[in-house]
């Protein structure tokens, strides 16, 4: 992965920050993106390859395409982009809701992946060479209690997925999805705003998977060869099932 340039977005923690520390091993130049710009700086610190950072927020449409087309000319072209920043944001029915959560998820994990895509696209398309991996997630793939809006925006990320794998069928470009279950991040902190004892509980019962095992997948992805696209990989802690099944050990 020697000059691979990838773009990640939600660097700053989780799934995003393991993927960048990985990619870092292999040598790949980084252009990391998230709004925390102390933990971007620290990252960047404790990365040993070329790291360029971005911050801005993926649901401010002038702000991400400010931002990529601010890059350096020598971090221009762009080889791989990982579009994984999004979070959850409450778990909630629908009738009790709150309507800002709604607006977080569907601005955050389906507009903010749609304005990413966009405005990194056309140098892809002109070089007809690049590879776009967007983080869906088993809730993009089966609804849960309590999950619709949150469940929405990840069925809308796989639905974009395959319509960009069509739409650049003709220019070579690589495009796939990563559904993962229980991840352990900082996911549920975000989804239960800060209740740490909650957040716990999510993962205090079983194995759960790390954001490494993530980033695994991912680099899979990408190390495959340029006539390989996987399409779409689905990776469960083994104590789950499916969505909604889940081996708790009390
Ligand atoms: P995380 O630790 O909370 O990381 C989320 C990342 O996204 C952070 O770096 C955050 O950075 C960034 N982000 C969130 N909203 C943003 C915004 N509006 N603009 C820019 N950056 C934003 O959670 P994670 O588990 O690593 O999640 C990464 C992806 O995996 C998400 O798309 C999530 O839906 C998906 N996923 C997670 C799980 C799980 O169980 N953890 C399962 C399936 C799928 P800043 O706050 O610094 O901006």
């Amino acid at each position: 992965m020697k000059n691979t340039t990838i773009l990640i977005t939600g660097a700053s923690s989780g799934i995003g920050k393991a993927t960048a520390e990985l990619f870092a091993k292999n040598g790949a130049r980084l252009i990391l993106c998230g709004r925390r710009q102390e933990r971007l700086d620290q990252l960047k610190d404790s990365l040993n390859t070329e790291v360029h950072l971005l911050n801005f927020d993926v649901r401010d449409r002038t702000a991400v395409f400010e931002a990529i087309e601010s890059l350096p000319s020598q971090w221009k072209q762009i080889d791989v982009l990982i579009n994984n920043a999004g979070n959850a944001h409450g778990l909630d029915p629908v009738q009790t809701a709150d309507l800002d959560d709604w607006d977080a998820m569907i601005d955050g994990n389906v507009k903010g992946v749609m304005y990413v895509t966009k405005a990194i696209l056309p140098q892809m398309i002109e070089r007809k060479a690049g590879q776009i991996i967007n983080l869906g997630s088993i809730a993009g793939l089966e609804v849960y209690p309590n999950g619709n809006v949150y469940c929405a925006s990840k069925f809308a990320v796989d639905a974009f997925t395959q319509g960009l794998r069509i739409d650049l069928n003709p220019y070579g470009i690589r495009v796939g999805a990563i559904h993962p279950g229980l991840v352990e991040t900082e996911f549920s902190m975000v989804r239960f705003k800060g209740d740490e004892t909650r957040s716990k509980n999510v993962y205090a019962t079983i194995t759960a998977l790390q954001a490494q095992d993530i980033a695994h997948a991912i680099e899979y992805m990408v190390a495959v060869p340029p006539h390989v696209t996987i399409a779409d990989i689905t990776l469960l802690p083994t104590d789950q099932a499916n969505a909604t099944v889940v081996n708790r050990k009390q």
